[in-house]
């Protein structure tokens, strides 16, 4: 099957309120390209090096989300351009988002990360560092980042009633901070959902989905 098929398959399944990025991560720009020519605009990569030498080939009207676990000192980067930032798991992280997107004279928006996985490899807050970051003075006066939402990982396994549950603790979490929301969240994005499970992760109220293999191959 082609990039392109494979896209529009995709396209065609997911519900109007789903956004579709196309994780792109390891593939060569030729394959981006031809996700670009079949409609695609927003990309996902996961280590910023790579997204900005992709950036940098490709056209200017792509909206580029970076999904992997950011470390603060390369942040500076990407802050030019990036469009979405998934995996924001701290406060300090959060800072210097805020620091270098204003440096760039811009808003970064940003997605925080949550843990809901039942692995200890997987990046994220868990509810009360959520809350507590929420509602502390420090990120009230971040006033160049806004937090779009949340985004989580489930647990690598068959299991679709684990992954189930994840995704729905995702998303229960998600309608509990509308309540915390500052200026500087909007808080209508859920980030859910990868090529085995993104179906599972809509039905239990997922608004993104990041897809790679399934659009791409395997890597
Ligand atoms: C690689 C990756 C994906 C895409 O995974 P596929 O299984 O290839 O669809 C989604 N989210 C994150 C955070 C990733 O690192």
């Amino acid at each position: 099957m082609s990039i392109q098929s494979n896209l529009n398959t995709i396209k065609e399944s997911l519900p109007e309120h789903v956004t579709l990025v196309a994780v792109s991560k390891t593939k060569p720009v030729s394959d981006l390209l031809q996700a670009y020519e079949a409609g695609q605009r927003i990309f996902g990569e996961n280590k910023i090096q790579e997204m900005t030498e992709k950036w940098e080939q490709m056209p200017k009207d792509i909206q580029w989300h970076m999904i992997g676990h950011v470390q603060s000192n390369k942040v500076k980067f990407m802050a030019p351009f990036v469009s979405l930032i998934h995996g924001v798991d701290s406060l300090k992280l959060l800072q210097e988002i805020n620091k270098q997107a204003l440096k760039n004279n811009r808003t970064i928006d940003c997605l925080l990360q949550i843990y809901i996985a039942e692995e200890e490899s997987k990046f994220g807050l868990d509810e009360n560092e959520l809350n507590e970051l929420l509602t502390s003075v420090e990120f009230k006066e971040l006033k160049n980042i806004r937090i779009l939402g949340l985004m989580g990982m489930a647990t690598f396994t068959e299991n679709q009633n684990q992954i189930k549950k994840e995704f729905t603790h995702l998303k229960s979490i998600f309608d509990s901070i509308q309540t915390l929301k500052t200026e500087n969240c909007e808080l209508n994005t859920i980030s859910m959902g990868m090529s085995g499970d993104y179906q599972l992760a809509i039905e239990c109220g997922s608004t993104m989905v990041r897809i790679g293999s399934s659009i791409f191959g395997g890597r």
